[in-house]
């Protein structure tokens, strides 16, 4: 068997403050055709999934570009088309081929093209034909359309979120491909589309109750695959929003049956399934009313997994005023003060402007007396499925009681080792901080004793309501009382 892999993903926030060009995949991760670490990374489940089943297997395995960036604003058009081009340019190439397995997102928004990804999935069918197995590994905060969905004969989205599942459904994904090319089975997809936008913490109830019931559904009774996109209500697309994907071996009926079951009872549990989030300041005072701690404070409205700049300051100034001390915050995004600390040196006293840097949603820049702590050149931390990822320099500093990790390269907490690979004791804290709406949770879990989700201001408001809308169908709920 000879099959194709490579990987275009990020996931677009349109309200975001900043927009996504060559740097940004160059920064998260770029490798063309061949060049791929002999390590797994995010978004290259599909090609890591194809190497290990091809070496038992025998398949000669074709590997294009691997590009994904960190999410943020709307994708340029030059870099879409120019990325996109070189993954066509590959599997071109790369023919005759059997089956495609591509590494997407499902929520990559580019000017001109509100949906990325099905674009993509059309122009590689219209390459490869109607008789080669084209498939794809998702992420769940997708906008999963109907043109995506046409398009390929399976997609699987990750189930976890946290999503620590990577390796699990790229798995899933060759194998059932590979079943298709030997006509082993013959999937047939039911789209259902919610109609809301919900979050599922599969970390807990009941969403965890939820997966682990799909997943018992699978394998059996004709029922390939079953995936959830949440959808990602940062991206203003006609399609965003929460939708069931159900393949069974050649039963359309059973399949469309089945996903409005499966869609109804989600829909059922919507309000079961909303976070809290409370205020700054309310989540301070739970947090030290807490008997003890770690107390994590999840800070998802500057979370650079979805979009945000990482450098906001608005918890970080409420912590300061009210003279918290105690505490750890991170990862804030601020290479100018990184490069400032590397300049002064380990042990440095200083006056140092962090943060607020990009635009008004990350709030003032804060003027603190620091100390710098530690200094670590070209940090790597220890990300979902174990990935690796890029931090660049960063730094450690010290003002007022409050430990604060300084980035180079942009991105959210996901291993707890982005503090203590530069000496931050996190178990010995009363409160952390971290810039993440819940990939942190799969590693902060093991020391926080309680996580509180913060509604703070910033470019992933958790108010969806007040996000200036233009092109999602309405209605929906949360934003509309009629849905
Ligand atoms: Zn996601």
């Amino acid at each position: 068997m000879r099959v194709f892999s490579g990987s275009l993903a990020t996931e677009t926030n349109t309200f975001g403050p900043m927009p996504t060009g060559i740097a940004s995949f160059r920064d998260r991760g770029y490798f063309a055709a061949g060049q791929h670490p002999d390590k797994m990374t995010f978004f290259s489940g599909p090609l890591w999934a194809a190497r290990l089943r091809g070496q038992d297997r025998g398949w000669d395995l074709v590997e294009g570009m691997v590009a994904g960036a960190q999410p943020s604003g709307t994708t340029t058009r030059h870099a879409y088309e120019t990325l996109r081009e070189e993954l066509l340019a590959d599997l071109r190439a790369a023919l005759p081929v059997d089956m495609v397995v591509l590494g997407l997102h499902g929520a990559m928004v580019a000017d001109g093209y509100d949906d990325c990804e099905g674009d993509l999935l059309q122009r590689v069918r219209a390459i490869v034909g109607p008789d080669v197995v084209v498939g794809a590994e998702l992420d769940p905060h997708s906008h999963l359309t109907p043109l995506m969905v046409a398009q390929a004969d399976l997609l699987i989205a990750f189930k976890e979120y946290p999503h620590t599942d990577v390796l699990e459904r790229a798995l899933e994904l060759v194998d059932l491909c590979a079943a298709m090319v030997e006509k082993k089975i013959a999937p047939v997809a039911a789209l259902v589309d919610c109609e809301m936008a919900v979050t599922m913490h599969t970390s807990r109830e009941p969403a965890r109750g939820y997966v682990d019931r799909l997943q018992a559904l699978e394998g059996k009774d004709g029922v390939l695959s079953i995936s959830v996109a949440h959808g990602f209500p940062w991206g203003d697309v006609p399609e965003m929003g929460t939708k069931l994907l159900v393949y069974t071996d050649g039963d359309p009926a059973g399949a469309q049956a089945l996903a409005r079951t499966l869609a109804d009872e989600l829909i059922g549990m919507r309000e079961a399934l909303s976070v809290r989030y409370p205020d700054i300041d309310a989540s301070l005072d739970e947090a030290l009313a807490f008997d003890g701690g770690p107390v994590v404070l999840a800070d998802g409205a500057d979370n650079p997994g979805g979009g945000a700049a990482g450098d906001s300051t608005f918890i970080l100034r409420r912590m300061v005023e009210r003279g918290i001390r105690n505490a750890a915050i991170g990862p804030m995004w601020d290479p100018i003060a990184v490069r400032i600390a590397f300049e002064a040196g380990e042990g440095a006293r200083l006056d140092l402007r962090i943060g607020g840097k990009i635009s008004p949603m990350s709030g003032p820049p804060i003027d603190l007396h620091c100390t710098v702590k530690a200094l670590h050149p070209d940090m790597v931390m220890t990300g979902l499925a174990n990935t690796p990822v890029p931090l660049g320099d960063c730094a450690l500093l010290e003002a007022d009681g409050i430990e604060i990790v300084l980035i180079t390269l942009r991105n959210q907490a996901m291993g707890t080792d982005v503090f203590t690979q530069l000496g931050c004791d996190l178990a010995a804290k009363k409160i952390i901080v971290v810039k993440s709406s819940q990939h942190f949770y799969a590693s902060f879990s093991q020391v926080a004793r309680h996580v509180i989700y913060v509604g703070a201001p910033g470019a992933v408001t958790l108010d969806l309501r007040t996000l200036p809308y233009r092109k999602a169908r309405r209605p929906k709920w949360p934003l509309d009382a009629t849905a």
